[in-house]
């Protein structure tokens, strides 16, 4: 039996995507050879990361309007480092919302000088920072648009004269924003968009070349933009996974119509748990993620009541991050609204019999 998959990432892809992908191990397009066997060079795969790379653009609304899109490797961590080095000469300004977003701070940290405009840490990350102030004179400003970890969205991004940064990880292509707002956006495949082994970068050209330092190559976005995101052998099936699941999502009808399912299955979560009283949201009602749901028991005594019958029910991936504790339901794009109705199903079971 398929089982009902809240993982939080690497996580759930639409169903046809596993199919396609399994025949190209097999036999790529009819070439009668597997797709793990061809040269990254040829034109079969060289027409895959083009589409890959455009169908990006299009899906967000950026195409013609001065910004690349690359599949790099290293996930999004290792963009945490590579920001830094391309954009910050001086000073560069963070928004700490949790554990991912404290990462990218401690790499920038050794590029310059980071001002931390704002924290949730005070509690455990519960909540998103409203009202901050941006300087000025900041090279960028970083922000993680979803917080995997406590399950909390950014809904509003800060006006701002300084470039914005965002780490879109776990929440790209499942909602509609005016995404040109952005100058680099950041997301690693496996949250939201494809399997793990490749990251997408989205960048505004005209915002690269302004720092002094030398850039290694393969840490240069201006590198990997000249060589079209083949600079080295990038991650072949990564990249041919997202794109089979990017046109999952265009004949979804993008992301306009993914953001409505996604918004439903948000609804049915959280009415369930502010209406069973078991259980409690974890972060603040206001920033509460459509992608992560966090929430906990009452009472813990019913912790292994609760584990046994959602596990029976064929559900995976719930346990929240240790970080947090309780529960955690990531509701990705190619998790179905019948599995959300099967957990909310066996939260009102649990309320029943406890
Ligand atoms: C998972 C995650 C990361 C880390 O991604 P890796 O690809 O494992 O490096 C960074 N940011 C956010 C928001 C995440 O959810």
């Amino acid at each position: 039996m398929k089982k009902h998959n809240f993982s939080a990432g690497p996580c759930i892809l639409p169903q046809e995507v596993f199919q396609e992908a399994s025949q190209a191990v097999l036999n790529f397009n009819n070439s009668g050879l597997s797709i793990l066997e061809i040269s990254h060079r040829s034109k079969a795969f060289v027409d895959v990361m083009e589409e890959a790379r455009n169908l990006s653009l299009e899906l967000l609304g950026l195409k013609g309007k001065g910004y690349q899109a690359l599949f790099l490797q290293g996930g999004a961590s290792l963009e945490f480092l590579m920001v830094a080095y391309n954009l910050l000469e001086k000073k560069a300004a963070y928004l700490n919302t949790g554990t991912w977003a404290d990462k990218a701070i401690k790499e920038a940290q050794l590029f310059g000088e980071v001002d931390v405009v704002a924290s949730s840490k005070d509690k455990n990350f519960n909540y998103i920072p409203k009202g901050y102030k941006i300087p000025k004179d900041a090279d960028y400003f970083h922000c993680t648009s979803n917080n995997t970890i406590f399950g909390t969205q950014m809904k509003r991004f800060p006006a701002t004269s300084v470039p914005l940064v965002c780490d879109m990880s776990s929440d790209i292509f499942s909602r509609q924003m005016d995404f040109s707002k952005f100058d680099l956006i950041y997301a690693g495949a496996q949250k939201n968009m494809g399997p793990a082994g490749t990251t997408l970068v989205i960048i505004k050209d005209d915002i690269l070349g302004k720092v002094t330092r030398k850039i290694p190559s393969m840490l240069d976005y201006k590198q990997h933009i000249e060589k079209e995101s083949m600079y080295n052998t990038p991650s072949v099936y990564p990249v041919y996974v997202s794109l089979l699941t990017l046109r999952w999502l265009k004949a979804q009808g993008g992301i306009a119509a993914i953001e409505k399912l996604n918004k439903k299955k948000a609804v049915l979560m959280y009415s369930e748990i502010d209406i069973n009283p078991l259980f409690k949201g974890f972060t603040a009602n206001e920033d509460r993620s459509i992608m992560n749901a966090t929430f906990n028991l009452k009472n813990e005594s019913l912790k292994d009541q609760f584990d046994k019958m959602w596990k029976e029910a064929g559900i995976i991936g719930l346990n929240g991050h240790r970080s947090v504790g309780g529960y955690r339901a990531s509701m990705y794009n190619a998790l179905p609204l019948e599995s959300v109705q099967v957990l909310v199903d066996v939260m009102g079971d649990l309320e029943r019999k406890a």
